[in-house]
């Protein structure tokens, strides 16, 4: 059998290896040949090529907007798409509908069918609902976590990834390291180990051309010399230099809070706008494969500059200004690379106009939104009645409260889409917070699949997915119908549903999300994320206590088909699926005992108390599931939301790690 290349791209040479690979494997009678002939008769033409162009469906920008067409009968037909990623995307969507299953990131999560190919037929024809379909470095990472997922990525239909920082290196330090995490023996590493870290991830981008987006943070400590390779403290600068540079804030020009990531610098001063945009195209320039320069400022608030020279103009402006240089200078090198800038909830620009608006994607990042409550399938006068669509007072705002109920987000959104009228993305949080919140997973799955169905709705064209790599206990759901659903908005959500924990678990698989449902307890997730967020005070008594209570039955439940499953033979990745799965009901049961004394008893002393029993139950078992469930991020999140005060009117003495933990779990 031949397949017949077209194109000349690294992401087509390895979707036709990959293709080969898997295919030689389901069927194991094929010897396949990968060539180049014009004539394509016969073979399995994979590729771009004018002549297949008119097969696709339309989109806007063939370099970015993803369109598959797969017609394959037996040994022969075509697999063609917009761009090289997607022809990647093609492949493995070829060898899917053969009855392949990429369960998890990681090869071992794969299962392969035996079939004669002779026999099989394949006709796709699909355009992606939506342009950025990305997901953004979080958590703790190695340097595998990280492989897996970009490896996974175009196998679930999604095109990009984002690695944040100048130098990620804190994400990867975190692991190594092991914060919090005793019983994993830590690994130093030097700066240039993780600099090989990040260069050989950016070689797995490029092998699969996936649209790759950097930076976001850390342009302005960078620009000037400071380490920015985390939310850390470092020394104060001394050189006066890069003291000039710095915001004032409170009168003086310092680091703020000591840490670089969260100190902006004073905008205003052409000098600074000029080392802010240079260093962007230096780094454009040095890893040309980048598609889009995220442009982010500091993270925390009340770090502006409140010089005598910023005050004289608006602080978006002055970014406006930083952007539209950054564009001059792109275009002045002939650099087609994008600028993704970030909605400044605070602030409306004075005068300055995004000059060059294609140029950008502009992003919007509802950190502060409420996750039980879906995004909305209609915008209508009556949704956004009483919904804000500017901040009144930026210096005396708690956003936290402001941006909680949706239609505020909606309503701001909808002010910055007539400012610039250009592509928009969201940057979101689903599977950074929300999932803490919702242990079943699968309330969390169907907020995600209603909010992926209706980001159009607000005129949104796709997902930066702010999360972390290993979210994949008790289930991979909400990770698969957010990949699922940004490729088809029009997804059938019970069909995936029942498919996807199927090819988890095997024939058990809809038992085991049927007794997730009846785990799920969507009233706590209110109370975790809600305008009233553990004010414990409001929620305690023998209605909450009886609500938790009715749970622990069905985890008794799931415990049981577990154990019955785990002797059951499958192939391997599914066995695997239900190993993962065997430490679930502690961690459920831990939830349910915190839940109750936290917002039913508002009992401060015992919840800690579970709380950190939860914690060190993960720690202990964290070498059998950091595959598919992130430690550290479920230590700092149960942590944050359990072990500190959340008691009106108590405040409890915290220690400096606490402290210093506390103020990373914020950051995040
Ligand atoms: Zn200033």
């Amino acid at each position: 059998m031949k397949i017949n290349k077209f194109g000349s791209s690294r992401a087509i040479d390895f979707a036709c290896d990959e293709l080969k690979c898997y295919l030689e494997r389901i069927d194991n009678s094929l010897n396949i040949e990968i060539v180049s002939e014009k004539c394509n008769d016969g073979c399995l033409n994979v590729g771009i090529c004018d002549c297949f162009e008119n097969l696709l469906p339309k989109v806007e920008d063939k370099s970015i907007d993803d369109a598959i067409y797969i017609d394959v009968k037996g040994k022969s037909g075509t697999i063609t798409a917009t761009n090289p990623h997607s022809v990647l995307i093609a492949v493995y969507r070829y060898l899917k509908e053969l009855g392949v299953t990429f369960i998890r990131p990681g090869k071992e999560n794969e299962v392969l069918p035996v079939l004669k190919l002779e026999e099989t037929s394949v006709y796709v024809k699909e355009a992606a609902s939506y342009r950025h379909r990305e997901v953004c470095i979080e958590g703790a990472c190695s340097y595998e976590h990280v492989c897996d997922m970009i490896d996974w990525i175009p196998k679930v239909g999604m095109n990009g990834y984002f690695t944040q920082f100048v130098r990620p290196d804190g994400f990867f330090k975190v692991w190594y390291e092991h914060e919090g995490n005793d019983y994993l023996e830590k690994e130093y590493k030097t700066g240039e180990d993780y600099a090989k870290i990040l260069t050989d991830l950016e070689e797995e981008i490029q092998k699969r051309d996936l649209l790759y987006s950097v930076v976001g943070h850390s342009w302005q400590a960078e620009c000037i010399g400071l380490d920015g390779s985390y939310w850390h403290k470092v020394d104060e600068p001394t050189d006066p230099e890069v003291i000039e540079c710095l915001a004032e804030v409170n009168g003086e020009r310092k680091l703020f809070g000591g840490v670089p990531v969260n100190t902006n610098l004073c905008y205003s001063n052409p000098k600074v706008q000029h080392k802010m945009t240079d260093f962007m195209i230096d780094l454009a320039k040095k890893k040309p494969f980048t598609k889009y320069l995220v442009f982010w400022l500091a993270d925390a608030v009340g770090n502006e500059c409140s010089c005598e020279e910023c005050r004289k103009g608006s602080f978006v402006d002055y970014y406006i200004q930083m952007i539209n240089m950054l564009d001059e200078k792109l275009t002045k090198e002939n650099m087609d690379t994008k600028i993704v800038p970030i909605v400044m909830w605070k602030y409306l620009p004075d005068k300055e106009k995004i000059k060059k608006p294609d140029r950008c994607s502009m992003m919007y990042a509802p950190i502060h939104r409420d996750f039980s409550e879906k995004y909305p399938s209609l915008i209508d006068e009556e949704y956004l009645k009483g919904a804000i669509t500017k901040i009144d007072d930026p210096e005396n705002t708690d956003l936290n409260i402001v941006l909680k109920p949706t239609e505020n987000n909606v309503g701001l959104l909808k002010t910055w889409q007539e400012i610039f009228g250009g592509d928009y993305l969201f940057y979101d949080y689903q599977m950074i917070w929300f999932h803490y919140m919702d242990p079943s997973y699968m309330f969390c799955s169907e907020v995600i699949y209603e909010d992926m169905k209706n980001l159009h709705v607000m005129g949104i064209n796709g997902l930066s997915s702010c999360q972390g790599q290993r979210v994949f206990l008790p289930t991979v759901l909400p990770m698969a119908t957010m990949a699922q659903t940004l490729w088809n908005k029009d997804t059938d959500y019970e069909a995936f549903k029942v498919k996807t924990l199927t090819d988890e678990y095997g024939e058990d698989g809809v038992k085991v999300g049927e007794l997730l449902e009846k785990i799920a307890i969507p009233e706590m997730t209110r109370m975790m994320s809600g305008p009233d967020a553990l004010d414990w005070e409001k929620t305690k008594g023998e209605e909450t206590i009886n609500l938790i209570k009715s749970r622990y039955p069905f985890i008794d439940e799931l415990e049981e088909l577990i154990n019955e499953n785990l002797k059951k033979d499958f192939p391997d990745a599914i066995k695997l699926s239900w190993n993962y799965l065997k430490f679930y009901p502690q961690i459920a049961r831990y939830y349910m005992d915190v839940w109750t004394s936290a917002f039913g008893e508002a009992d401060l002393e015992k919840t800690r108390k579970i709380a950190v029993e939860m914690v060190e139950y993960v720690m202990k078992n964290e070498k059998d599931i950091h595959k598919v469930f992130d430690g550290c991020l479920f230590r700092r999140r149960i942590y944050n939301f359990f072990n500190t005060h959340r008691l009106p009117g108590i405040v409890l003495g915290l220690d400096d790690t606490e402290e210093e933990f506390n103020d990373k779990s914020n950051n995040t």
